[in-house]
C-alpha cells in the first residue's frame, strides 16, 4: 500500500505537479508566485501551448504518451506534490487510489464525490439542503432532471415534467431522477486549511471562502432568446461552457461559511478529511433557500475566473485558488508537516 506520508518525508525540497489540463496554468503560476518549482505532466501535442503564456511556463515538464500513463517514479524523484483537478481524476479514475505519487489532499474524498450515493450520504449528514431524488419516474410530481449514470458537466441530461415523461427518458439508460430546483447557481471555492489555527474555525483548523462562480451553460442559459425570437418550446441542455465570477448577496455568507465548515467536519467522519480546495454546485431560491446538488472535492475549473474580492479580505491581497494551493504546500513544507496535507 502506498504512503503518502513516507515518500514526503524523504523529499529534500518540493515541487507542485499537474496534469496539463483542467487548471494547469493557474496552479503553475500560482507555484511560481511561491518560488516553488512547478512539474507539468503532458501528452505530446499539449506541451506547445503554454509556450503562449510565459509566466505559467513550469520549470520542468515530463512527457507520457497517454493521459493515465503518470510516470510516478519521476515525480518522487523530483519531489512533486501532485495537484489534482477535473481531468486527472477523469483520465485516471480507475488507479486515482494507487497512483504512487503524494497528492494534494485527501484522494478518499475523490471516491466520495464520484459515486452520487456517497456524496448525497456525505451532503446529507453535513445537514445541506439537496433536492429530492425520485425512487421511481410514478412518483415524479414536479419539474426534474434525469441524470445519466456517467454524463460529465451536464452533458445528456433530460428535463421532465410527468411519470410518462420520466419513464420515456430511463429508456435511455440507468439515471437519477433530481427534484429541478429553480433559482440562482451559486458555486462557492472553500479552502480548508488545516495548519492555520486562526479565522473561522473548522475541525483542527479554518475554512477559508475564496470566490464564487457561475458556470455559463449551453443552451440553457440562452434559450431566451430562441424563445423570444421564435416563440417555441426550445430544447435544453446543460452543457458546461464558461465560468463567471460573481460577488453574493453579504447576508448569505454567513450560511455559506457554515455550509463549508460542516462538510469539512463531516468527511472527518466518513473518510478521514478533506485538507485543500473544495466547492459546492448550490441553488439559491427566491425564499434564499440553499439547496446543494453537488460537491467537487478539489480544485474546480470555476476558480479560472481566477480573483475574487473574498481573498483579499483572508489574505489582504487578491490571490488564485492554484496560488493558496501552493502557500499551503509551502507553509507545511517548511513547518515539516507535508503529510497532514497530502495523501
Ligand atoms: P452537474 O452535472 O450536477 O454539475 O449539473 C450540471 C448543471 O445542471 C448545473 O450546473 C445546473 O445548471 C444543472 N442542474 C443540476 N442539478 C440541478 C437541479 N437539481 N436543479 C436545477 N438545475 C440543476
Amino acid at each position: 500500500m502506498f504512503n503518502a506520508a513516507e515518500v514526503v518525508k524523504s523529499y529534500k525540497s518540493v515541487a507542485i505537479g499537474v496534469l496539463a489540463s483542467h487548471s494547469s496554468l493557474q496552479i503553475i503560476k500560482g507555484a511560481r508566485e511561491l518560488s516553488l518549482r512547478s512539474v507539468c505532466i503532458t501528452v505530446p501535442n499539449r506541451e506547445k501551448m503554454y509556450s503562449a503564456f510565459p509566466y505559467a511556463m513550469p520549470d520542468e515538464f515530463v512527457r507520457v504518451d497517454r493521459w493515465d500513463r503518470i510516470d510516478a517514479a519521476r515525480l518522487r524523484e523530483l519531489n512533486v506534490v501532485l495537484v489534482p483537478h477535473g481531468s486527472l481524476i477523469e483520465y485516471n479514475k480507475q488507479h486515482m487510489l494507487d497512483l504512487e505519487v503524494p497528492v494534494f489532499g485527501n484522494r478518499k474524498s475523490l471516491l466520495w464525490e464520484s459515486k452520487r450515493e456517497k456524496m448525497y450520504e456525505w451532503l446529507r449528514k453535513a445537514g445541506l439542503k439537496v433536492p429530492k431524488v425520485f425512487a421511481s419516474p410514478d412518483e415524479v410530481d414536479r419539474p426534474c432532471l434525469i441524470k445519466y449514470d456517467g454524463a460529465k458537466g451536464g452533458q445528456g441530461y433530460v428535463v421532465v415534467d410527468s411519470p410518462s415523461e420520466a419513464r420515456e427518458a430511463l429508456k435511455k439508460g440507468p439515471a437519477v431522477i433530481q427534484e429541478f430546483v429553480t433559482g440562482v447557481r451559486l458555486y462557492p471555492h472553500f479552502f480548508y486549511s488545516p495548519l492555520r489555527k486562526n479565522g473561522y474555525r473548522a475541525s483542527e483548523g479554518r475554512v477559508e471562502l475564496l470566490g464564487f462562480d457561475r458556470r455559463v451553460e449551453s443552451n440553457v442559459d440562452e434559450v431566451g432568446r430562441e424563445v423570444a425570437l421564435f416563440g417555441k418550446k426550445a430544447h435544453v441542455s446543460f452543457t458546461v461552457v464558461a465560468n463567471e465570477m460573481l460577488a453574493v448577496r453579504e447576508s448569505l455568507i454567513p450560511q455559506y461559511l457554515e455550509m463549508g465548515k460542516a462538510v469539512i467536519e463531516t468527511a472527518d467522519e466518513l473518510f478521514g478529511g478533506i485538507p485543500g480546495p473544495f466547492c459546492l454546485e448550490t441553488i439559491v431560491t427566491s425564499d434564499l433557500d440553499i439547496y446543494v446538488f453537488e460537491i467537487s472535492a478539489r480544485i474546480v475549473a470555476g476558480t479560472n475566473v481566477l480573483f475574487s474580492p473574498y481573498s483579499r479580505f483572508v489574505f489582504g491581497e487578491e490571490i488564485t485558488m492554484g496560488e493558496r494551493i501552493a502557500r499551503e504546500v509551502k507553509d507545511a513544507y517548511e513547518m515539516g508537516m507535508l503529510e497532514k496535507v497530502v495523501s
